[in-house]
């Protein structure tokens, strides 16, 4: 009688117990979306021509594009997409903190970044180049030297100038790149080093035109890749399929025409999945 009592009681217990597992696990299937399916996408909100915030909240640029070519592959409308800014020093810790589902912005592909993160890809080729006042007469790495030169914190420019380009420069190291521009623009430092990419989408803008000028170096290969968290092997499948796919079916060509076009920035052909320029 005893005994029977006791197993009843556990019994109770234990329904208890598994409907309060099962509860809980609905609760957290359904949690953070109400119940409908979103991807957070890391980009850059102030590179004109890469990854761009509007003033109407929309968002552009060839990042962007790929970015949302991948989500769609991946059976994200864009409609699901949540863009997160990601600047050039936050990009590993984003990732390894899940803030994001993969990263398009602007980020090369390095051993030192692979220590952290994995990379798919590589999408584009570009390379770090200068930008200067209009009436400016440096014209080479070296010239550099002794000079004001602004990059941005956790950049590969801004390593790049330290350990080889000039190591006598005065860097000075901003959060953004447009922090930078108008940096030589009022004249509190004498050049911009970043990619050629980036920097042709800022020499265009009307309000710049005529007033920056790019060196026209090649000081670097930058080869962009598609951030995803460190492991991610199954992603990084998805996404060097979805780029494979944007390159064969025409859409990378229209993607960097649209975007690096009105910059009259000359790009390089689609590098093959894999395949780093040293
Ligand atoms: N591509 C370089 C890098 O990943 C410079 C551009 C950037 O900072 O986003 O560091």
């Amino acid at each position: 009688m005893k005994l029977r009592k006791f197993t009843a009681v556990t019994a109770v217990a234990l329904t208890l117990t598994l409907s309060v597992t099962a509860c809980s696990k609905k609760k957290d299937d359904n949690s953070g979306s109400g119940g409908s399916k979103k991807i957070t996408i890391g980009i850059k909100f102030d590179q004109p021509g890469l990854g761009l915030k509007e003033p109407d909240g929309s968002f552009s640029g060839f990042d962007v594009d790929v970015a949302t070519y991948i989500a769609k592959q991946l059976g994200y409308s864009t409609k699901d997409i949540e863009w997160k800014e990601t600047p050039s020093a936050d990009r590993e810790n984003a990732l390894a903190r899940g803030d994001v589902d993969y990263i398009v912005a602007s980020y090369s592909i390095t051993p030192e970044r692979e220590q952290k993160v994995d990379f798919a890809g590589p999408y584009a080729l570009v390379h770090q180049d200068l930008l200067v006042r209009k009436d400016e007469k440096i014209t080479k790495g070296t010239d550099l030297n002794g000079k004001k030169l602004c990059s941005v914190t956790g950049s590969t420019s801004a390593q790049n100038v330290k350990d080889e380009i000039a190591p006598k420069a005065q860097l000075k190291n901003y959060g953004t790149y447009s922090e930078c521009l108008d940096g030589v623009l009022s004249g509190a430092v004498d050049a911009l080093t970043t990619d050629d990419s980036i920097l042709a989408g800022y020499a265009a803008q009307d309000n710049y035109k005529g007033k920056v000028k790019l060196a026209g170096l090649k000081l670097s290969n930058e080869n962009y890749g598609v951030g995803i968290k460190k492991g991610a092997t199954k992603l990084k499948g998805q996404i060097n399929d979805a780029l494979e796919k944007m390159v064969s079916d025409g859409s990378w060509e229209k993607a960097v025409k649209a975007n690096f076009g009105p910059a009259n920035y000359k790009y390089e052909p689609a590098p093959k999945i894999g395949h780093i320029v040293k």
